[in-house]
């Protein structure tokens, strides 16, 4: 398929691999930030096709994975009221909330509704005048735009019956946390291609500088994520420090403005809770006081609600780099697709799903395969 298969080609994948081993002397830890990156890296068996010496851990961007519990107990709680109709993108149907999750909502009469767009709620808004239509707004600065553009057409046409429980959070602050904590193993990041496609790559900078750093934005095809790998390594065997761009197909350096406005518009940096991991100051987004009569939390009073995480679910720290799925002992036991413990079994772009449905039950790697070159091996660290 045009624009995919290019980007999955064998030869040029076999290629970048034997770049990659000839450029590695020691052991390095990269994390890709971005679930949808994780699941490529295992599906594709990219982290087996590397030196042993690299190793890649899964990183926090999944934003079904990281929405607190205790917002999901609110939706559950607003959904299960009479007069609502809750929407939502598919994934978080599942997400086990304190005793049950949205769909076992849907399943004892509540109306909620899968949506593949937030400004599809403003129609169903105006279809249902007597009923009050919330939409879950969840996500990373990728979802930021669209959600934004809901609420501010909203209120521009005088839409009453719309609300949204807010769960936006932000990568470059987790970024921060996770190279702040004592016990952080990252030495180099993926960046999420298309979470800089809104923002630009400019506020990663700082974070490169401050930590001494190589980060790299990197896109979601397998050549992709191997010439991001391939870069990161060369970039700390090197011990050079700063921000490369693999994506430039989508991203370049500069934020997309009119994107960025219209979000500014509607939201305001607020601290939130990432589940697992806790509390992030600055980490995401709130409605700005001008848009606050949108806020579902305050519509229906939920704001107050609070709920202590499993215990038994350690999906924080896999989503810091400190575990793999299949060191968690619920994974595949207590823990699968169809009876999850926690979010990263659930979402499309959740690590444990990666690793349940790509059977990676065990830690041990595959041995090393070696590669014979077809055509002239590229220079190190020109691919
Ligand atoms: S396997 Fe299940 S319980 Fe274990 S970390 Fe993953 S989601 Fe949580």
């Amino acid at each position: 398929m045009k624009f995919q298969d290019e980007y999955r080609d064998p030869v040029a994948a076999e290629r970048i691999c034997t770049a990659i081993k000839k450029v590695t002397t020691r052991p390095w830890t990269i994390m890709e930030v971005c679930g949808g990156q994780t699941h490529t890296i295992v599906k594709y068996g990219i982290d087996e096709l590397l030196p042993h010496e690299i190793e890649l851990v899964h990183g926090p961007g999944c934003p079904v994975c990281v929405t607190p519990l205790e917002i999901i107990d609110k939706a559950i709680e607003i959904a299960s009221r009479p007069g609502v109709i809750f929407c939502s993108f598919g994934d978080m149907l599942r997400v086990p909330g304190s005793d049950r999750d949205l769909f076992a909502v849907k399943a004892t009469g509540g109306d909620v509704r899968i949506v593949y767009s937030p400004l599809d709620c403003l129609t169903i808004a105006e279809r249902n005048p007597d009923r009050t239509v919330v939409f879950f707004a969840v996500g990373f600065e990728t979802t930021a735009p669209a959600n934004s553009m809901a609420v501010y057409q909203a209120k521009r046409r005088n839409i009453k019956n719309f609300a949204v429980l807010v769960s936006h959070v932000l990568v470059p602050p987790a970024m921060t946390a996770i190279l702040s904590s004592p016990r952080n193993r990252v030495q180099s990041f993926l960046a999420a291609g298309h979470v800089c496609a809104v923002m630009g790559y400019e506020e990663y900078l700082p974070i490169a500088e401050e930590f001494k750093i190589p980060i790299v934005v990197t896109g979601f095809e397998p050549l992709d994520l191997l010439e991001g790998i391939y870069r990161c390594v060369c970039m700390l065997e090197e011990g050079r420090i700063g921000v490369e761009n693999q994506y430039t197909r989508a991203v370049r350096r500069e934020a997309n403005l009119p994107a960025v406005e219209l979000i500014r518009e509607v939201f305001e940096i607020s601290d939130r809770k990432w589940r697992g991991i806790g509390g992030i100051p600055q980490s995401g987004f709130r409605l700005t006081p001008a848009y606050a009569e949108f806020d579902a939390e305050r519509r229906y009073a939920v704001d107050h609600l609070e709920v202590a995480e499993s215990k038994e679910c350690v999906s924080g720290l896999i989503l810091q780099g400190l575990l793999k799925p299949h060191d968690c002992p619920a994974f595949g036991k207590t823990c699968t697709p169809e009876s999850p413990l926690g979010a990263t079994m659930v979402s499309s772009e959740g690590a444990c799903a990666a690793y349940y449905h790509y059977g990676r039950f065990r830690g041990e790697r595959q041995p090393e395969t070696v590669y014979t070159i077809q055509g002239q091996e590229p220079s190190p660290c020109r691919v």
